[in-house]
């Protein structure tokens, strides 16, 4: 489960391999599969992920 620093959390997918996207304050959103970064906006706060 990916969980933003407003507060928000929600399962995310990685567009790439499928698996759930975790993050974390000092990397962001990212996939723990295959490394790749995700830049979103959060639907929480509506700031970049
Ligand atoms: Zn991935
Ligand atoms: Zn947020």
């Amino acid at each position: 489960m990916a969980r933003h620093e407003c507060g928000f959390e929600a399962p995310i997918h990685c567009k790439k391999c499928g698996r759930p996207l975790d993050s974390n304050e000092r990397t962001g959103l990212f996939c723990p599969h295959c490394g790749r970064r995700v830049s979103i906006l959060c639907p929480g706060c509506g700031r970049l992920w």
